[in-house]
C-alpha cells in the first residue's frame, strides 16, 4: 500500500510537471501570435525622487493578457520569448511604445526637469547588432531626448562582458542615453569592474530593501547599503532602490544617501494615467 502511495504521489509529480512543460510549451508557441494581436501591454510604475517624493520617471513593465490565462507577469514569457528570440520584436515594441508615451507626458508636463522613462533590456536584446541603430530610430521618429532614456541591464548579464559587448552601451550612452544596472547587488560582480561599465545608475536589488523592513534593521544590511551608496557616489552613479513598500524603510534608504526609489509604498506598476495624474498633482 505505501508503496502504492508512493508510486501515486510520483505520479503527481510527473503530471504536475508535465502539465507546466504543456503550458511553458504552449505560450511559447503563441507568443508571435499575441504579438501581432496586440495582447502584451504595459503597465508604468513610478520613480521618485526621495528627497522630496516628486516624480523623476516611471519603469515600463510588460504584461501579456493571454485570451486563456488572464494577464500574465514577464516572468512567464519573458524567458520563453528570450529562448525563442521572440525578445527582439517585443522589447522593440515595448521601447517604440513606453518611448511614444514619455514623449507624450513629457509635452504635457514640461515645467519639471526631464521625465525619464526607464525600460528593460534582456541579454540577447543586448547582444542584437541593431540595438544602437533602433534606439536612436524610436527616439528621433518620438522626439524624446535622449537623456530622458534610460535603459536597465542586469548585473548578471554584464559580468564578465568583453569590450564587444560594452561597445553599444558605451555608443548609447555617449548619446546622452542613461544605462542603469538592474538588481545590483545580486550578480557577485566585481566591485572594481563598475568603472569599467557605461552605466550611469546602480539599481539596488529589492533583497536590500526587505532587510530595512525589520526594527531595529539589521546593522550589517545598512553597512552594505551604506558601503554601495558611498561607492556608487564616488564612480558619479546615482543610486535607485527597488521594492521600497513601507515609509520607514523610505526614511532609511533617504537617510543611507540614496537618490531616488520605486515600490508600492509610492505606487504599483499601473496604466499610464496614473503617471499623468501623479505629475500633475506633483508628487506621489
Ligand atoms: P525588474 O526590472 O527588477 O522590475 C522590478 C520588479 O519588481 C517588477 O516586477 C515590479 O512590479 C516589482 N516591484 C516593484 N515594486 C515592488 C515592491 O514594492 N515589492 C515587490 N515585492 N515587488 C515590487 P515585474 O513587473 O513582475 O517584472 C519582473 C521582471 O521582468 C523585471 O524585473 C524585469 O527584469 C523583467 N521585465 C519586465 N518588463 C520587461 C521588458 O519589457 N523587457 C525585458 N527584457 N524584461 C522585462
Ligand atoms: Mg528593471
Ligand atoms: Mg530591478
Ligand atoms: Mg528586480
Amino acid at each position: 500500500r505505501a508503496k502504492s502511495a508512493g508510486g501515486n504521489r510520483f505520479e503527481l509529480a510527473d503530471a504536475e510537471a508535465d502539465a507546466r512543460a504543456i503550458t511553458r510549451h504552449g505560450l511559447t508557441t503563441a507568443l508571435p501570435a499575441a504579438l501581432e494581436r496586440g495582447e502584451f501591454f504595459i503597465e508604468y510604475q513610478p520613480l521618485v525622487h526621495l528627497g522630496d517624493g516628486t516624480v523623476h520617471g516611471a519603469e515600463a513593465l510588460v504584461r501579456w493578457c493571454h485570451p486563456q490565462h488572464g494577464v500574465l507577469g514577464p516572468d512567464r514569457f519573458i524567458p520563453l520569448a528570450e529562448h525563442t528570440g521572440l525578445i527582439v520584436p517585443l522589447g522593440r515594441w515595448v521601447l517604440e511604445e513606453s518611448v511614444r508615451q514619455a514623449n507624450f507626458w513629457q509635452e504635457r508636463h514640461s515645467d519639471g526637469g526631464p521625465l525619464r522613462i526607464n525600460v528593460n533590456l534582456s541579454p540577447t536584446q543586448l547582444h542584437h547588432p541593431q540595438l544602437v541603430a533602433e534606439t536612436v530610430d524610436v527616439l528621433e521618429r518620438s522626439g524624446l531626448e535622449p537623456r530622458a532614456l534610460c535603459l536597465e541591464v542586469t548585473e548578471s548579464a554584464l559580468i564578465g562582458a568583453d569590450d564587444d559587448l560594452l561597445k553599444p552601451l558605451r555608443q548609447l550612452a555617449e548619446m546622452g542615453v542613461d544605462i542603469a544596472l538592474d538588481d545590483f547587488g545580486t550578480g557577485y560582480s566585481n566591485l572594481a569592474n563598475l568603472r569599467r561599465l557605461p552605466v550611469s545608475v546602480l539599481k539596488l536589488d529589492r533583497s536590500f530593501t526587505q532587510g530595512m523592513q525589520q526594527h531595529p534593521a539589521d546593522p550589517v544590511d545598512l553597512k552594505i547599503v551604506e558601503g554601495i551608496v558611498s561607492l556608487a557616489h564616488s564612480l558619479d552613479l546615482a543610486v535607485t532602490v527597488e521594492g521600497v513598500e513601507t515609509g520607514a524603510q523610505a526614511e532609511q534608504l533617504r537617510k543611507l544617501g540614496c537618490d531616488t526609489a520605486q515600490g508600492w509604498y509610492y505606487a504599483r506598476p499601473g496604466a499610464p494615467d496614473r503617471i499623468h495624474s501623479l505629475l500633475l498633482a506633483d508628487a506621489v
